[in-house]
């Protein structure tokens, strides 16, 4: 059975057919970096990650490109805030940091390239001239903007008609474009205060003079819109056409609609063949408590439940269905890895015990086997059911427990079968990691830390500093390094 995937420009489920098998393009839209990530992205993250890891396990060939955004007002407006710095990309530089933390936290694979806008100017520039000398877009008052009307095609992602749409863009630019409808390629200028100060935190004084970075263009001093960045960097970074586009449900209109109306009038191609849309991530709203509400950013969450656990209720509803964040829906994941992971255990050890032998064999367990990776497959290839790939693992993780209760001579190649069927599709396609430091004891190991070094601030105030010393020498010896800032102790594992 091959794989099927919901496609949001022909609206149906469609046969997954790539142009070349050997190189399936996949792009997916990155973070605007004005802020730490919340669980919401990282369900984007997770969910194309398995995409992608699901594509490689069937045998493609992937390339996959995921962008930050590093030039937006919303940076612009927390120039000056804390440490973060004065400039736009002082800020920018912070947040990128903290993203790439938070998705190797997650344990995603590398992509290719995470292109940034910055360094992608010139490329910007290029299809806006273009875009201006095929027609498509138009000069004013050192803005440039793609005249919709112009694009025969314009509307067919979101079903969108251009007569319908009433602006799109700051309304300050309504005087320079043709038609309501019409976007910015190239804005004049910097970034105007107003703008800037609609996201600016209350507590900081407002920008008064334009601010962000500007760049040298043929329409003189100013800063590309949002929409032609990721034409400019999928073209840059893989090919004129892709295979697969991945984002948020909430991009559809207008970021992605706008993507191929400048890469389809630029090129001549089609952009993307097939468009995933992963749905929202929602909050059960008041019913949920204060104390879940400050695990809602991506390090948190990691921190309190674990990588694997923020990953099992990730993947716990389709990308194609919105998802829930609550108590409940938390504490089924929890449940669910633990079942996993301790079925793991448990294979594992009932393999390398002297009890597992070379000619026990039995049929129910290799079954079991045989049936969770038939019906992970099945889900996979049924539109990326993670959810559905979850739950054979479920029923091999009870077979397991089962088989592991019952018997006393153990069927040492059904085990080695179950451990890495948990290895190759937990591990490989869903991302957990087996075996690791993790949740429960990463938390004990972090809390047990913050206790010696509590206990080392005691014996410094206290003036036994060779005591003090020792404490931090025996943590170095456990892998553990301790610097000493002017706000205290911070350490690294
Ligand atoms: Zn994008």
């Amino acid at each position: 059975m091959s794989l099927y995937v919901s496609n949001t420009l022909s609206g149906e489920r469609e046969p997954f057919e790539p142009d070349d098998p050997e190189n399936v393009l996949v792009y997916t839209c990155g973070l605007t970096v004005s802020d730490d990530s919340h669980l919401g992205h990282a369900r984007l993250w997770v969910q194309s990650d398995v995409m992608v890891r699901w594509l490689s396990h069937l045998g493609y060939g992937v390339r996959h490109v995921q962008n930050f955004t590093d030039v937006n007002e919303k940076i612009v407006a927390r120039t000056g805030e804390g440490d973060l710095g004065d400039t736009e990309q002082a800020v920018a530089r912070h947040y990128v940091e903290s993203v790439i933390e938070d998705m190797r936290d997650l344990n995603l694979d590398r992509a290719e390239v995470y292109p940034r806008v910055s360094e992608h100017i010139p490329e910007i520039i290029e299809i806006v001239e273009t875009l201006v000398e095929k027609g498509y877009a138009y000069e004013a008052g050192g803005s440039v903007y793609f005249d919709v009307t112009e694009f025969e095609d314009y509307g067919k992602l979101s079903g969108q008609d251009v007569e319908e749409i009433e602006s799109q863009g700051a309304e300050s630019d309504r005087a320079e474009k043709r038609h309501p409808a019409d976007f910015a390629l190239w804005k004049a200028g910097a970034v105007d205060p107003g703008d800037a100060n609609e996201h600016r935190s209350d507590d900081l004084p407002p920008l008064e003079e334009p601010a962000g970075q500007t760049w040298a263009s043929p329409w003189g001093e100013g800063r590309p819109g949002w929409h032609v960045e990721c034409s400019a960097m999928s073209t840059t970074h893989l090919d004129d056409s892709i295979d697969v586009h991945v984002g948020g449900q909430d991009l559809v209109f207008p970021h992605h609609e706008n993507e191929i109306a400048q890469s389809e009038a630029a090129s001549g191609d089609q952009f993307a063949t097939y468009w995933l849309h992963v749905r929202l991530l929602e909050t059960a709203g008041e019913k949920m408590s204060s104390s879940l509400g400050n695990y809602f950013t991506t390090k948190n969450a990691v921190e309190e439940f674990g990588p694997n656990v923020v990953r099992m209720f990730l993947v716990s509803t389709s990308y194609t269905q919105r998802q829930t964040y609550s108590e409940a829906t938390i504490s089924e994941a929890q449940e669910r890895w633990e079942r996993v992971e301790r079925a793991y255990e448990r294979a594992t050890d009932a393999a390398d015990s002297v009890d597992a032998y070379a000619k026990v064999e039995d049929d129910d367990l290799r079954a079991a086997v045989v049936d969770a990776r038939e019906a992970f497959t099945s889900s996979m290839n049924d539109d990326f059911n993670a959810r559905g790939a979850v739950s054979a693992l479920l029923e091999l993780a009870s077979a397991v427990h089962r088989y592991v209760d019952e018997v006393e001579a153990y069927d040492y190649r059904g085990l080695v079968d179950a451990i890495e069927t948990f290895e190759d599709l937990g591990g490989g396609v869903l991302g957990f990691q087996f075996g690791a430091a993790d949740g429960g004891d990463a938390t004990l190991a972090g809390d047990l830390v913050e206790l010696v070094l509590n206990i080392r601030e005691e014996e410094r105030a206290a003036g036994n500093y060779e005591r003090a010393d020792e404490l931090r020498d025996r943590l170095e010896a456990l892998g553990v390094t301790v610097e000493d800032t002017d706000d205290g102790s911070t350490y690294r594992l």
